[in-house]
């Protein structure tokens, strides 16, 4: 008798001609990211960009949020190298199952900034959808894409220099939100709201919950009207200006330091992570729900 077939973290819909849906379908956890969930996600991003049907790809998420970020229940390496039976790595790096910090760095290179940069050069527009709450990881997952299209009530938030770290490992937060935004957020590990990643060029549109998706469809349907060459050119022209701007070296520069914080944490704790640092997202995040119920109550 086989063993039972573990459910999918990632939906593939292809909903109309041109337009593939990809969800992550994993709202028990608020789509939290283990290395399972990422790697069917990189199938799905890979069967769209491979299929010359496709013209536009938008990436949602099941359920209330959008994601919760990373699975920090799956740190262990053995998961880690299990997950590259079922989907190969998609870097050379190798050195995974390696003691200290030389593992873990290729670890995280691989399936995390790796992942990113794979999905944000895909040659074609992507369009995430997005609701609810965005912390930590699911950056990772909004961020590679080119346009976002959020509901009112989403949120956006790196919470992680609490864990004792840089901010996550794709570090493009300067790219996305300018210099000082970038920095009020990395050292409150307070959120933005939809309105206001809008109003700072980060979000492209912001509607209703209920509209959320049609309103997703409706701007990749008018993508997909162009000539897929010329979107795909349209899209690495734009790409290669930031390139020219140092942002790749830049995000490299932030993750080799992203690294050496883990092995800092390591080294004082015994964890790749400062193990109050939870506790204090939780308490900041709490206190500025409180703080909007408050101000939407006031008169
Ligand atoms: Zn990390």
């Amino acid at each position: 008798m086989s063993s039972p077939v573990a459910p999918r973290r990632v939906q593939y819909e292809s909903i109309e001609t041109g337009i593939v849906r990809i969800v992550l379908n994993r709202p028990d956890k608020r789509n939290a990211q283990d290395f399972r969930l990422l790697y069917e996600l990189n199938d799905a991003f890979t069967r769209a960009a491979h299929d010359d049907e496709v013209k536009v790809i938008i990436l949602a998420g099941a359920g209330r949020d959008f994601s919760s970020g990373h699975d920090l229940y799956e740190r262990d390496t053995e998961t880690f190298v299990r997950i590259h039976d079922e989907f190969p790595p998609v870097s050379c790096a190798g050195g995974y199952s390696r003691p200290g910090i030389e593992g873990f760095m290729s670890r995280e290179e691989e399936a995390y900034l790796g992942l990113c940069w794979r999905w944000r050069n895909i040659p074609k527009p992507t369009i995430a959808e997005v609701q609810g709450h965005v912390i930590g990881g699911g950056l990772m997952l909004v961020w590679p894409c080119d346009l976002i299209v959020a509901s009112d009530d989403a949120t956006f938030v790196d919470p992680v220099v609490a864990m004792g770290l840089n901010g996550h490992e794709y570090h493009v937060h300067t790219w996305e939100l300018g210099h000082r935004r970038a920095k009020e957020m990395l050292f409150t590990g307070e959120p933005i709201t939809a309105e206001q990643a809008h109003q700072m060029g980060m979000v492209s549109r912001v509607v209703t919950r209920e509209a959320l998706t049609e309103e997703t469809v409706a701007l990749a349907r008018k993508i997909a009207k162009r000539p897929a060459f010329a979107l795909r050119i349209a899209k690495q022209t734009v790409d290669q200006a930031l390139e020219a701007q140092g942002m790749w070296t830049a995000i490299q520069a932030g993750f080799t330091v992203h690294s050496m914080a883990h092995s800092h944490n390591f080294h004082i704790h015994g964890d790749p992570i400062d193990p109050a640092g939870p506790d204090l997202i939780r308490d900041t995040l709490s206190d500025y729900e409180a703080n909007q119920r408050q101000r939407a109550a006031a008169p």
